[in-house]
């Protein structure tokens, strides 16, 4: 995920890599910075469970969508 910068305003769809490396379909929310280190938070199923966890940016990709734009 290359441009952490602007947080996406609204919420974009994302993909993003689960727990198990799979990459699933989720809702990016914003991103925070530790270091040098971008992480994005995102609401994504976990497990067959909603979660909103925090994803380092290269678990992070963007999803080809139109209702939010994202291209
Ligand atoms: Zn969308």
């Amino acid at each position: 995920m290359p441009t952490p910068d602007p947080p996406p305003a609204p919420a974009r769809h994302v993909l993003a890599q689960d727990s198990t490396g799979t990459w699933v379909p989720a809702l990016l929310l914003g991103w925070h910075r530790h270091g040098t280190t971008w992480w994005g938070r995102v609401a994504m199923l976990e497990h067959g469970e909603a979660a909103v966890v925090d994803l380092v940016d290269g678990r992070l990709k963007p999803a080809t969508c139109d209702c939010c734009g994202t291209r």
